[in-house]
């Protein structure tokens, strides 16, 4: 007899990102801004207040209540978490029992499957429309025939870069009544659709924020769950006593703090991404090298091409990093001179 892992861990490998050292990385969806020297002052003169023997704050009370000037909700429904990663797991893991079908849908992140696999739910599938959008009626279908306890999606979507309204979310959640809808909103701070600010009217409705994206902070872990009062006393039970250290405390209290300085980092990173998009097809329009460019509601542009494969690599030899999917590039949007650098390899591969 020997000792043999189980069959779910058996075939598992560890995520496996895009390593090596690339001169322009637009493969991760990060915000393209680094903190300024004023701004990691600040932060290191938190961090020197940190007493470094005691354990850190369980409910993070300071970054939370940050999160919530920000972005207008009661610290009351906010639970904070080790990047949206833990959340997602955290969630995955405890709101559902094993067996339980979760729903999720195709493209998008593909943590939700992962972490609900792990955690032995069935997950079902729902194919999106052949352009990527959703249709809400259908959705719902496949929930109630699934008998879904859980539906699971971005919005704005990763990778696809398109957005659901408010509306067909509302509605989503409302003709779903038993079933827990997570609701990814990791970009929407590029777009307009967000039900934040709605939380409190449903008893079935998790809203995930992050730290990664829009707010630049990728290195620190963090992000935060939203949701009614019962089901925020529930994640706060269930997650790890200690789950964000307060290291990441202190700074992300810091950035959090920092709205102007945020909302001009945001604008910046919506301005880049629009010209990207106008680039990139204006570039299609010449070469007809691309079956589909995306309209983003992200800091990402979601190309449909058969040449995903070739371009990836032309742009890896040229020290570029992008994201590819099978049939796909994901580009996201840096400063104006990393997207000129871009769209210059990308004509140079175009007109060969
Ligand atoms: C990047 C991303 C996140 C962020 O995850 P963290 O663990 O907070 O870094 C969450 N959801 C989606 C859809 C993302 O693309």
């Amino acid at each position: 007899m020997s000792y043999k892992l189980n069959k779910k861990l058996a075939d598992l490998v560890p995520y496996d990102p895009i390593t090596g050292t690339y001169k322009i990385r637009l493969d991760a969806n990060e915000s393209c801004f680094n903190l300024s020297d004023s701004l990691k002052e600040k932060i290191c003169r938190s961090i020197s207040e940190v007493s470094f023997n005691r354990y850190p704050d369980c409910l993070a009370e300071k970054p939370v209540k940050a999160f919530s000037q920000l972005y207008g909700v009661s610290p009351e429904l906010v639970t904070a978490g080790n990047g949206s990663d833990e959340l997602i797991s955290i969630i995955t893991g405890c709101f559902f029992e094993s067996g339980d079908t979760i729903v999720d849908v195709s493209n998008d992140f593909s943590m939700y499957g992962f972490y609900a696999q792990l955690y032995e739910l069935k997950v079902a599938t729902y194919q999106k429309e052949a352009d990527l959008t959703i249709s809400p009626e259908k959705l719902i279908e496949f929930c109630r025939s699934s008998n879904a306890k859980g539906l699971i999606f971005s919005n704005p979507c990763n990778p696809t870069s398109l957005g659901l309204d408010r509306a067909s979310v509302r509605k989503i959640i409302e003709e779903l009544p038993d079933c827990l809808v997570i609701l990814d909103e990791a970009y929407m701070d590029f777009w307009d659709q967000s039900l934040l600010g709605e939380i409190d009217n449903y008893d079935n409705l998790i809203i995930l924020k992050t730290c990664s994206k829009a707010i630049g902070m990728a290195a620190v872990r963090f992000g935060f769950a939203v949701a009614n009062k019962v089901i925020t006393t529930a994640m706060r039970a269930a997650k790890s006593p200690y789950n964000n250290d307060s290291v990441a405390q202190a700074i992300v209290s810091d950035i959090l703090a920092e709205k102007e300085y945020l909302n001009k980092c945001r604008e910046v990173i919506i301005a880049n991404t629009r010209s990207l998009y106008g680039s990139i097809t204006a570039l299609n329009e010449k070469y007809k090298a691309f079956d589909e460019v995306y309209k983003p509601c992200t800091n990402f542009v979601y190309i449909k091409t058969d040449k995903f494969q070739d371009i990836y690599e032309f742009m890896l030899e040229n020290s570029i990093a992008i994201r590819k999917f099978n049939g796909y590039l994901r580009v996201t949007a840096g400063t104006e001179a990393e997207n000129a650098e871009f769209m210059a390899v990308l004509e140079k591969y175009l007109s060969r």
